[in-house]
Formats: structure tokens, C-alpha cells, sequence
């Protein structure tokens, strides 16, 4: 996808503040953070959401393992790992999805109060 904004910054053709990157995924600061801590952990093949991720069985299963392992690392980078943090992936419309690539938010570094449940 060449016009998408998340595989130009997978493929360093616009600026990010990277946090982790390896052959599978890319991490790099929400350009508007949510918290001090709001790092977006972006697997580097294009799918639309998490759904089509999983419809590719083996990749999928690949991504999902390196973005497991990117978790892991971007916790631990930005000190929040004893703390604690939130995941979250939002998939579609109603789910608030605003970019089309998938993308998890690792969000942390304050007390986060606003839970759905
Ligand atoms: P979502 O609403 O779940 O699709 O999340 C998209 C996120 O991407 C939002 O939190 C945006 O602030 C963030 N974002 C958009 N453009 C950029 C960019 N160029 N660099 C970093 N984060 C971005
Ligand atoms: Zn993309």
C-alpha cells in the first residue's frame, strides 16, 4: 500500500520517533500521545485491521508473535513494564479505527481511569 502512512514509516520514507524495530514490526510515538507513554506497535506487512492479519493464517500467527515479542521490549524500553500499561487495537469504524494498517497502542506512564470494561 504506497500511499498508506503507516508503510511509509515502515519503509523510513517519513519521520518517526522509533522506539524498537526488527524484521517483523516497527514501534514508534504517537504523533498524539494519550499518555505519557503512547507508542504504536505496527506489524510491517500491510493488512487493513486485525481481521485480515488473522485470514493470512501463518503470517498472521508470525506478526502476532513478533508484535507479542515487541510488547515485551517497548514495555520494558519506556520503564512501564512494573507499572503497568493498556493494549489496545481498534478494528473498523465503530471500533475507532482512523488508520487503516494494523496497529496496536501501547499506552502507559500514568494511571489511566477511563476503562469501557
Ligand atoms: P487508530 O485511531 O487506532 O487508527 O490510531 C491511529 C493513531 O496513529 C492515532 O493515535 C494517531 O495519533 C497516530 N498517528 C497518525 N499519524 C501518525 C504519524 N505520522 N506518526 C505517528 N503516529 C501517527
Ligand atoms: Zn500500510
Amino acid at each position: 500500500m504506497s500511499d498508506c502512512i503507516f508503510c511509509k514509516i515502515v519503509r523510513h520514507e517519513i519521520p518517526a520517533k522509533l522506539v524498537y524495530e526488527d524484521d517483523k514490526v516497527i514501534c514508534f510515538h504517537d504523533i498524539s500521545p494519550a499518555a505519557p507513554v503512547h507508542v504504536l506497535i505496527v506489524p510491517k506487512v500491510h493488512y487493513k485491521d486485525i481481521l485480515a492479519l488473522n485470514e493470512d493464517k501463518d503470517m498472521g500467527r508470525d506478526l502476532m508473535a513478533a508484535v507479542l515479542n515487541a510488547v515485551d521490549r517497548v514495555a520494558k524500553d519506556q520503564n512501564v513494564d512494573e507499572a503497568g500499561f493498556r493494549l489496545i487495537n481498534n478494528c473498523g469504524e465503530d471500533g475507532g479505527q482512523s488508520i487503516d494498517h494494523v496497529h496496536f497502542h501501547l499506552i502507559g506512564g500514568i494511571k489511566l481511569e477511563e476503562k469501557l470494561i
